[in-house]
């Protein structure tokens, strides 16, 4: 990194941001929505397009000086576009949960109805749930996962949109491991006359290789976050069908946001040029790949594996089979340099500060170069954790296995 700038200003901050990489460099990142942007994208982010004001869209500026501003912001619209086959795009919105909100205000007014999934199964705060914004503004039905197989079940979510009349219905998810059939949900939402919304935030980068449904062209409205399996910095995008452009654009300037962050747009046209590479087809189709490997060797040493498995970058376990919690799992993992979180499970019998699972996923170490040969290793690793959480020998030694691993799977020079 050139930082010498910054060394000389705030020697302190400096210095957290070295410990900071090497934090990253030294652990083994499994959190499933985090990533590891390249250095073209670091780049792009230090760069003064964060000096400009450009509120409002290309060709229609509230200010003078955006004529460049507007060919980056253009450039990552049209590349996105590419990316996914959508006929509209915003780059603007500040991050996944602004977006959400954008999204719902363009389709929804206060009080109308949503069907969403359910926080504890899978689903995300912004869809609906009480303490945030769209469970408090708007009429919101959740549906679940089926208690016995932990997958959606699409004829109870059809049974419950006809009952229930939602205006719009919601799929994507946070944490469910599993393919979502999003023709089965345009099915549904036209039975209902709903609009049918997708948050592929999660799912990005598997959905513009094909290692995974996209919804795009044929969805009234798509949000994502760029900062997930698409590996771009942190941001959003939303992508709509042409009909709805106008709305989606006003929802999120002048309803939602003022300035959008330019050198972030910088960013993300990067990121989606490089995920318009056939490496990066390559790379979304390693991560599916790892995380299969992660969850059969899990399971291989005794671990309940939610769903039995994973078709996507990430899995649940149920730490509860092996008599520890998802909390005490988290933390005896993190001392050990393996990065996770606690999860609810479906139907979950514990608390969401102190669930039965943790969250596992692919995206980051893969991008790092991991195989399946590391995963296989990892698997043994996390097991070993699970098994003695309570133990500092343990904890010492895997996390000294974990510093060999990193060493050998450099990324920031
Ligand atoms: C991560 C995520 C979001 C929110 O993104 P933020 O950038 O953290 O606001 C929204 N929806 C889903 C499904 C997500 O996984």
């Amino acid at each position: 990194m050139h930082l010498e700038a910054l060394k000389e200003v705030d020697p302190k901050l400096y210095s957290l941001i070295i410990q900071e990489k090497e934090r990253q460099m030294q652990g083994v990142e499994l959190i499933p929505s985090e990533n590891l942007v390249s250095q073209a994208v670091l780049e792009a982010l230090a760069t003064v397009p964060t000096n400009k004001y450009s509120e409002g869209y290309a060709g229609k500026r509230y200010y003078g000086g955006n004529e460049i501003i507007d060919k980056i912001e253009l450039l990552a619209i049209n590349r996105l576009k590419k990316l996914f086959e959508a006929e509209h795009a915003n780059v603007q919105p500040l991050s996944g949960s602004p977006a959400n909100m954008a999204a719902l205000f363009a389709f929804l007014k206060p009080g109308e109805k949503f069907m969403a999934m359910r926080l504890d199964m899978g689903g995300h705060l912004t869809h609906g749930h009480k303490v945030n914004f769209s469970g408090v503004l708007f009429k919101v039905v959740h549906y679940g996962v089926d208690p016995k197989t932990e997958l959606l079940d699409y004829d109870a979510i059809e049974r419950l949109a006809k009952k229930e009349k939602p205006s719009l219905l919601l799929s994507g998810y946070t944490a469910y491991p599993r393919a979502i059939d999003f023709k089965r949900f345009r099915e549904i939402a036209d039975s209902v006359g709903a609009y049918a919304m997708a948050d592929i935030a999660h799912i990005a980068g598997l959905c513009c290789t094909g290692m995974h449904e996209n919804p795009v062209p044929y969805f009234d409205v798509v949000t994502t976050t760029t900062h997930k399996t698409l590996r771009g910095p942190r941001g959003a995008a939303i992508m709509c069908k042409k009909e709805f452009a106008e709305a989606i654009d006003k929802a999120v300037f002048p309803f939602l946001q003022g300035g959008p962050h330019e050198n972030v747009i910088a960013a993300q046209a990067v990121a989606f040029k490089e995920a318009l590479q056939p490496s990066f087809k390559r790379y979304a189709k390693q991560v599916v790949k790892n995380a299969r490997v992660l969850a059969e060797e899990l399971a291989s040493l005794g671990n309940r594996i939610v769903s039995n498995g994973t078709d996507t970058h990430l899995l649940l376990v149920d730490v509860t089979s092996k008599g520890t919690t998802g909390l005490e799992a988290e933390k005896a993992l993190e001392k050990a340099g393996i990065y996770c979180n606690k999860n609810t499970i479906p139907y979950d019998k514990r608390k969401p500060w102190d669930p039965s699972g943790i969250r596992l996923g692919t995206p980051a170490v893969t991008t790092r170069g991991m195989k399946e040969s590391e995963m296989v290793f990892l698997a043994y690793l996390i097991n070993r954790i699970i098994e003695n959480p309570k133990s500092k020998a343990v904890i010492e030694k895997v996390k000294a296995e974990i510093k060999e691993l990193c060493k050998q799977f450099p990324f920031y020079e």
